[in-house]
């Protein structure tokens, strides 16, 4: 039998989307779900579900929307997900359930995100929230940070009748889905409404408040059964070369922080100020620098240059933001690395010297490792630059937590049941394993939600 094609997904032209910050997937209807659904051939060992870290019963559900079962769909997905909508949309599907589905032999994978999406929104334009019977069992437990993490430890554990607290720095909950990814790609209705969830099941989310500066460590530990650290790798790395204090030059998370949880992207009506010049390089691959590059586009740059030193095809970005920032126009320049920025007598950044590289041999990742070509630097002019070179924990936080073992570069050591060195105390996310992604944090709170319950009734 002849493998049906992919359902397309329906998207803003690229001509318009650079100019506004909405949805670019605009989303499937009942009847393409339906379709892309059908394809899935229900296999008997269903090994996309082996790739889901938060382990969602995938067949099921796919099964259920081939039935417009859409309701009893969401409720399955919710089950393991507490966001299915965000990471629907936001998951790297290819290296997860779709990089395990058998039709991916075909190049034809169930597009299994944008069902997910599908069913999460139509829940979401009903409001379904299921019912669920919580059997309070007195014991406390306190979570740090409220991003994908700390969400879903918070919900797993709030499901088993604890009563919990989330002690988030920011004035609102999410982490990077609130602050580092953009609208166009995670809309902010879609956010709220997800996020909405914990208050709804009686989760006390206490904003503004910084673990380790206004809220004592100590004091959580002994006031709570159990402390579980999820704050993520928030603090930016630089390549601390000449000219980087220049005015003009960013940290992608200074930017995007600026353009999405202080809503520059909605200047003049939010007052948050944004320089955005008309020539703009971001410095790496990642997810990242495509948001970045991607809200530069839109902030109205003429010229927007990913400056990378591998070719984009070994780069971690994903392969859709990849395709989306090529369709947007986002220039890509493989094979360079930056040396040093320069600028005017006012101290603002004028351009970057690159130079240019080669493969030789393999890094500890296994990726081809890219050396530097003696006397092929080359300077590029750009009023404004954006490193976007990966992230670490935030050591200030690290600092104040005493007697907590962490590894050299900051991330914090766990066993196999995710608790600290310090008893009662567990951690996940990238706090962790460094920047990595939503699902694998989502994966880590639902691991440690049920350590901790077992660390309290041991
Ligand atoms: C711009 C960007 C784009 C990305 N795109 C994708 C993508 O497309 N797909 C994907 O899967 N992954 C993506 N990622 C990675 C993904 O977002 C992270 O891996 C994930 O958010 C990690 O979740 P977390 O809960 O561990 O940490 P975070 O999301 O960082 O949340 C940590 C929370 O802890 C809070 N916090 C920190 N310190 C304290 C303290 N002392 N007291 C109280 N609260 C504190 C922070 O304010 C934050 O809200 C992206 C990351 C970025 C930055």
């Amino acid at each position: 039998m002849a493998i049906q094609k992919r359902v397309p997904m329906r998207e803003q032209d690229p001509k318009i989307r650079i100019t506004n910050f909405l949805s670019v997937p605009l989303g499937y209807s009942a009847e393409e779900a339906i379709t892309e659904a059908k394809r899935c051939i229900q296999c008997k060992d269903p090994v996309c579900e082996t790739g889901c870290p938060v382990r969602m019963d995938i067949k099921d559900i796919i099964k259920l929307i081939t039935e417009e079962k859409y309701e009893e769909a969401f409720f399955l997905s919710k089950r393991d997900n507490a966001v299915p909508a965000m990471t629907g949309r936001v998951c790297p599907q290819e290296d997860q359930c779709e990089g395990k589905c058998v039709l991916l032999k075909t190049g034809q994978p169930i597009n299994i995100g944008k069902l997910f999406a599908f069913v999460a929104d139509w829940a979401r334009e009903k409001d379904l929230i299921e019912k669920i019977e919580l059997n309070e069992n007195g014991k406390k437990v306190a979570i740090i940070g409220a991003g994908p993490a700390g969400v879903t430890c918070a919900v797993d554990l709030r499901k088993l009748g604890y009563n919990v607290t989330i002690f988030e720095a920011l004035h609102m909950a999410g982490g990077v889905l609130q602050y580092g990814i953009p609208a166009f790609r995670l809309p902010r209705d879609v956010v709220d409404y997800e996020l909405s969830y914990l208050e709804k099941i009686g989760v006390d989310v206490q904003l503004n408040q910084i673990v380790g500066q206004n809220v004592d460590f100590e004091e959580l530990k002994k006031e709570y059964d159990s402390v579980y650290i999820a704050t993520g790798a928030g603090a930016p790395r630089f390549l601390n070369c000449e000219g980087e204090k220049l005015k003009g030059v960013y940290s992608a998370n200074e930017f995007l922080i600026r353009v999405n949880l202080m809503k520059a992207y909605k200047f003049p009506d939010w007052d948050t100020p944004i320089i955005c010049g008309n020539k703009v390089g971001v410095i790496g691959c990642g997810n990242v620098a495509m948001d970045a590059a991607r809200c530069a586009k839109r902030l109205g740059a003429k010229e927007v240059y990913i400056l990378y030193r591998r070719t984009k095809s070994c780069a971690p970005a994903r392969d859709e933001e990849i395709h989306h920032a090529e369709e947007e126009g986002i220039i890509f320049n493989e094979m360079i690395s930056p040396c040093r920025m320069f600028g005017n007598d006012d101290n603002w950044v004028t351009g970057i010297e690159m130079v240019k590289t080669e493969f030789k041999g393999t890094d500890k990742s296994g990726r081809p490792k890219p050396v530097n070509i003696e006397g092929s630097e080359f300077t590029m002019e750009m009023d404004t630059i954006i490193n976007a070179l990966g992230t670490s924990p935030n050591r200030l936080f690290l600092s104040n937590v005493q007697g907590l073992d962490t590894h050299s570069w900051g991330g914090i050591k766990v066993d196999e049941n995710f608790m600290t060195n310090i008893p009662g105390v567990f951690s996940g996310g990238d706090a962790l394993t460094g920047g990595s992604t939503v699902i694998e944090a989502m994966g880590h709170g639902r691991d440690a939600a049920v350590a901790i319950d077992n660390f309290i009734n041991r």
